[in-house]
């Protein structure tokens, strides 16, 4: 295991550092309070490379998973509606990854960012009124009238609503089936049928747009579907003969995948209140000594520090995971989203405190990072329901190392021997155990199947 940063890692930090000091920070008051669009910093960071296919090609490249990761803190440093819009069509390209074919990623994944100067956007619908953490309760229809789908309801709180160039969104074909009878449609801009509804005034990431999506009569072509035809109708059949897949819906897979990514946003912003605050304590004097040798001060510190670390860890980890094919069956993936969202809210919390009045006013920057921090605890999971995907994940991950155990005990001798392997890259034991985590269904497996990212979460929803 190997903690460090590769030299290329840590000069796309400094990349991207710089990038957010020198472009995103001096724009971000102003969007801020005007809740505008940032177009400008969106088509700069295309400029550096920093957004589009480009981008995604270089994090792709990245064997540890961490660029990614990476990139979102120090966007998120810098301002998180911001670094919220640059990236918020990675959202609908995973949801697209997630469900379509092949042919489907390679028409659509491109258009949600553009090509060049061409600046392009995403976004993925799934959350209505009475459907968010309840994914299963989806109300918006997609009906098929001859080689055409027709879209019916209202999407809330989108991210890029009103001005994506493709919307991915997730619908029901049988709302009996609840979550095993939804599916995900594309639906480009411009679509009859297809508007913007309400615009969400927020108290944080101000810079992204959030708005209401509506959906009356939409119609788009019959292959505008996601994984096709005969995947759905296959689906369907199983949901309806009550045959297990074995696997998450599609908008659990997309957003468990993307779970890292959100975590490292929080981390962002957590990282920027506490090196303000380390700056700004640093010259103030009480009673004659420097605040910064007051013990109380030094503990509130300390315990932020080491918090932001635990949870950059656990974001690194999930991340390395996900690009490396290891399931995340005992919930890492909503672990590290789950620590990195309540951290900063707790960390920005606690700074402001030590900063005292001064953090109470518009002119302190502690009050933008507080704002923003609030969001990581409610968006792409809330707070409250990963908790739950998490406890019912370890509980299921517990209960299948004890029969792995138990497995192991019944075995003769010599089955699984510990002993070195052929190639002398490991033992037989170290060389089962890394195949399970890989997904491959192994001898120290009870039953035999490889276990899908959100399994233990199935009977709800875990957005
Ligand atoms: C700024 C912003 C941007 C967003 N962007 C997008 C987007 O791009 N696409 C998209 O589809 N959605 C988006 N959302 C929606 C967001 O993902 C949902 O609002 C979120 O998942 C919560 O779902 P909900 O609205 O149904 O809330 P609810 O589930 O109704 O939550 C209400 C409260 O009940 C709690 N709760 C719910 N169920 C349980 C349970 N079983 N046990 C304990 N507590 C529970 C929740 O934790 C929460 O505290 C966005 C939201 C915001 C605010």
């Amino acid at each position: 295991m190997n903690f460090r940063l590769t030299d290329e890692q840590q000069e796309f930090q400094q990349y991207c550092r710089r990038f957010a000091r020198e472009i995103i920070r001096p724009a971000a008051a102003k969007h801020d309070r005007e809740e505008s669009v940032p177009w400008e910093v969106m088509k700069e960071a295309r400029k550096w490379g920093l957004s589009g296919v480009e981008y995604m090609t270089k994090i792709g490249q990245d064997n540890d998973g961490l660029m990614g990761v990476i990139h979102a803190e120090e966007l998120h440093w810098g301002c998180a509606g911001i670094a919220l819009s640059i990236s918020g069509s990675m959202l609908a390209a995973a949801g697209i990854a997630a469900s379509g074919t092949p042919e489907q990623i390679g028409q659509w994944v491109p258009e949600c960012f553009g090509a060049g100067e061409d600046l392009k956007l995403g976004a993925y619908a799934v959350t209505e009124a009475q459907a968010g953490s309840d994914v299963k309760s989806l109300r918006t229809t997609a009906k098929l009238d001859g080689d055409e789908w027709v879209l019916n309801g209202t999407k809330v709180f989108i991210t890029n609503g009103g001005i994506a160039d493709v919307t991915v969104v997730v619908a029901t074909v049988d709302p009996a089936l609840g979550h095993r009878g939804q599916a995900s449609f594309v639906v480009p801009k411009g679509t009859p049928g297809l508007s913007q509804g309400k615009k969400e005034t927020k108290i944080g990431i101000r810079a992204s747009q959030t708005t209401e999506v509506v959906l009356e009569d939409c119609r788009i072509p019959v292959d505008y579907l996601l994984g096709g035809m005969d995947k759905l109708n296959r689906k369907l059949e199983k949901a309806r003969s009550g045959t297990s897949t074995g696997r998450a819906s599609n908008a659990l897979a997309t957003f468990e995948a993307t779970r890292p990514f959100v975590g490292a946003s929080a981390i962002g912003i957590a990282q920027a209140a506490y090196e303000w605050t380390l700056d700004y304590l640093e010259d103030k004097v009480e009673d004659g000594a420097p605040v910064m040798q007051q013990q109380g001060v030094q503990q509130v510190l300390a315990d932020v520090a080491t918090e932001i670390e635990a949870a950059r860890l656990l974001v690194w980890r999930a991340s390395w995971m996900g690009r490396n094919g290891v399931q995340m069956s005992a919930g890492q993936g909503s672990m590290s989203k789950l620590k990195a969202g309540d951290v900063t809210m707790w960390a920005t919390t606690r700074l402001m405190d030590l900063v005292g009045p001064y953090a109470q006013t518009t002119d302190c920057p502690l009050e933008k990072w507080f704002r923003d921090a609030k969001i990581y605890q409610i968006f792409e999971g809330t707070a409250q329901v990963q908790r739950l995907v998490i406890s019912r994940m370890q509980r299921q991950d517990y209960t299948e190392r004890l029969h792995s155990m138990a497995e192991v005990l019944e075995q003769p001798p010599g089955v699984s021997s510990g002993e070195p392997t052929a190639d002398g890259t490991g033992t037989d034991n170290a060389r089962a155990q890394g195949d399970r985590g890989r997904g491959v269904a192994g001898k120290w497996r009870s039953g035999g199947a490889p276990r899908t990212v959100g399994s233990g979460a199935s009977s709800f929803s875990n957005q």
